[in-house]
C-alpha cells in the first residue's frame, strides 16, 4: 500500500513520497504530511534481532513507500556504513542510572548525520524516479548542525548544490569551524547578520518564490531542502526510537511491550515529530516530553496553548535548539486536528500577529525546559557522579527530564534523545565542569575535554582550528535572495 503526501496547508494534490522529498516544501508554504501515518506491518519484537539498516528498511519502507525494494536497501547501504564510528549506528549508553541514545557517532558528531547521511541517495533516487533533469540546489538555514550535516553529505555528489545559511554569531566555535573549512566544488556557506529564524524564514520564502523557481528552472536548477521541513530528512529519523527501545529491551532494563518515555531535546521539533510518528506507528511509547533552552517558546505553548514569538531571542549555550520558530510543530498541528483550513489560519496569525491559540489535545508530548545554570549543573552532576560526559543540548533534555520526574513522579521508564557530541560544544562543557575554564580558548577546550572524559577527540574534528578557512562571505539577512542568484549565475 503506498503512502501518500499533502501538504498542511489546504493545497489538495497528493503526490508520492519520492515527489515530496525532491520538492522539500509544498507551493503553498506548508509542509507535506502522509495522509495516514502507517503502522507497523512486521512483528514487533523482531526488532530485537534486527541491525540498524534491518530495521531501517522496514521502518522506511512504510513511509518512502514508492521506492523499490533495491532503491531503498541501496539508499541504507550507502548511508549507514564506516562513516560511523561504531556498528551499532546509536547505540545507548547507561550511566548514572540514566539512558542515553547516542546519536552523534556519524562524520559531524550531530545527530543531524542519521538523516543527512541518507537524504542524498534518497533525493537523487527520488529524483531519477521523477524523471527530474534539472540540477538541484540544496538550499539549507543552519543553526548549527544541519549546515555541516548537509555540507558532508551533499559535497561533491554530482548534479547538485549546497548553498548553507548560518547565524554568524550564533554558532559554537567548533560549529562554524566545521562549516568554514568545507571542501567540495559544488559547496556554498555563508554567514548571515541575524538569527536562525531570520535564516529559515528567508530560506522557506525562496522555496514558495514563483517568479525565482521558474528562471531557475530555465538555467537547469530546482530546489530542495535539506531541513526536517523535507519529509525525507523526518523520515530516517523514525528508526533510531526503534532501535533504541530494542536496545533498552535487550539491556533488560524494560520488559518486551512495557512503555517507555523519550526526552528530546528541541528546537524545530524534527527529531521529536520523528518519535511521534514512531508511536503512531505502533512503538509503546508513553509519553514524549519535549525540552526547550531559555527560548522556551514550546514549552509555553504546551502549557498555556498560546505560541508566542514576540520575546526575546536568546543565545545560549545550546545555540542547534536557539529557534522561535519550530517549523514541524506544523505537522503535528495537523495530525492532531486533520483540518488544514486550521492550520493554514494558524500560520497566517503566526505572519501577522507573531502568536497563534491551539490548545494541544494530545496528553503525550509534554513541554518542559532547562536554564542555563540548571543545565551547566547537569552536566556536571552527571559527570561527577559517573564520568559520563553529555552536550549542552543534551544536558538541557537531561535536566528538563529531572524536573519533569520530580514534578510528575513518573517512574517510567526514560530515555535522553543525545544529539551531539560534547566535543562541538568542548568549551561550554568544561565551563560546566568547573569554572576555572571559563576563559578557555574554544579549542584548546577539546584537548581539556578529553582529558576530563578519558576519550580521544574524534578523528574528524581533530586540529580542525589548523584548516584552511574556505568559506569567508557573510551577509546581511535581507540580501540572501540576491545571494543565491548570482551564485547560481
Ligand atoms: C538540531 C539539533 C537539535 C534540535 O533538533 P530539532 O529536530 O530541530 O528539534 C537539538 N540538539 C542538537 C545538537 C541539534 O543539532
Amino acid at each position: 500500500m503506498s503512502v501518500q503526501f499533502k501538504s498542511t496547508r489546504g493545497d489538495k494534490t497528493l503526490i508520492t513520497a519520492s515527489q515530496a522529498i525532491v520538492k522539500g516544501i509544498s507551493g503553498d508554504g506548508g509542509l507535506y504530511v502522509p495522509c495516514a501515518i502507517p503502522k507497523i506491518d512486521f512483528e514487533l519484537k523482531k526488532i530485537l534481532e534486527m541491525s540498524y539498516k534491518e530495521l531501517a528498511y522496514e521502518v522506511l519502507k512504510l513511509i518512502i513507500s514508492d521506492f523499490t525494494e533495491e532503491e531503498l536497501k541501496y539508499c541504507i547501504e550507502k548511508a549507514y556504513d564506516s562513516k560511523f564510528d561504531t556498528d551499532l549506528i546509536a547505540p545507548l549508553k547507561t550511566a548514572g542510572g540514566e539512558h542515553f541514545l547516542e546519536l552523534f557517532h556519524g562524520k559531524t558528531l550531530a545527530f543531524k548525520d542519521m538523516a543527512l547521511s541518507i537524504l542524498p541517495y534518497l533525493l537523487k533516487t527520488a529524483a531519477k524516479k521523477n524523471g527530474v533533469n534539472e540540477k538541484i540546489v540544496i538550499l539549507t538555514a543552519t543553526s548549527g548542525d544541519t549546515g555541516k550535516a548537509a555540507l558532508e553529505g551533499f559535497a561533491d555528489v554530482d548534479d547538485t548544490k549546497i548553498i548553507v545559511f548560518f547565524p554568524e554569531d550564533g554558532v559554537s566555535p567548533v560549529q562554524k569551524r566545521q562549516m568554514v573549512t568545507q571542501t567540495g566544488k559544488n559547496t556554498c556557506v555563508a554567514g548571515i547578520k541575524g538569527n536562525f529564524d531570520d535564516a529559515q524564514t528567508a530560506v522557506k520564502q525562496i522555496f514558495t518564490d514563483k517568479k525565482l523557481n521558474e528562471e531557475l528552472k530555465s538555467k537547469g536548477y530546482i530546489f530542495s531542502s535539506a531541513n526536517s521541513i523535507n519529509i525525507g530528512r523526518l523520515a530516517p529519523q523514525i528508526v533510531y526510537y526503534f532501535f533504541a527501545y530494542a536496545q533498552m529491551v535487550k539491556n533488560g532494563e524494560i520488559n518486551f511491550g512495557e512503555k517507555i518515555n523519550f526526552t528530546v531535546p528541541t528546537g524545530n521539533f524534527g527529531d521529536i515529530l520523528a518519535g511521534y510518528y514512531a508511536k503512531e506507528m505502533g512503538l509503546p511509547v508513553d509519553k514524549l516530553i519535549c525540552a526547550s533552552n531559555d527560548n522556551k517558546v514550546l514549552y509555553d505553548f504546551f502549557k498555556t496553548g498560546i505560541y508566542n514569538i514576540n520575546r526575546e531571542f536568546v543565545v545560549t549555550s545550546s545555540p542547534s535548539m536557539d529557534i522561535l520558530i519550530s517549523s514541524n510543530l506544523e505537522r503535528l498541528l495537523y495530525h492532531i486536528c486533520e483540518n488544514t483550513e486550521t492550520v493554514k489560519s494558524l500560520m497566517e496569525n503566526l505572519g501577522s500577529d507573531k502568536k497563534y491559540d491551539f490548545k494541544v489535545s494530545s496528553d503525550y508530548v509534554i513541554g518542559e525546559y532547562a536554564s542555563h545554570k540548571e543545565t551547566f549543573d547537569a552536566i556536571k552532576e552527571l559527570y561527577d557522579k559517573s564520568g559520563y560526559i553529555i552536550d549542552t543540548h543534551t544536558a538541557v533534555a537531561f535536566a528538563a527530564y529531572k524536573k519533569y520526574k520530580d514534578k510528575t513522579k513518573d517512574e517510567t521508564k526514560n530515555v535522553v534523545v543525545s544529539t551531539a557530541s560534547p566535543y562541538k560544544f568542548a568549551k561550554d562543557v568544561c565551563r560546566a565542569i568547573d569554572s576555572k575554564y571559563d576563559s578557555l580558548d574554544p579549542f584548546e577546550a577539546l584537548d581539556i575535554l578529553s582529558d576530563l572524559w578519558k576519550e580521544d577527540i574524534p578523528k574528524t574534528i581533530k586540529g580542525i582550528d589548523k584548516r584552511e578557512i574556505l568559506h569567508k562571505t557573510v551577509i546581511e539577512k535581507s540580501e540572501i535572495k540576491t545571494f543565491i542568484q548570482n551564485y547560481l549565475h
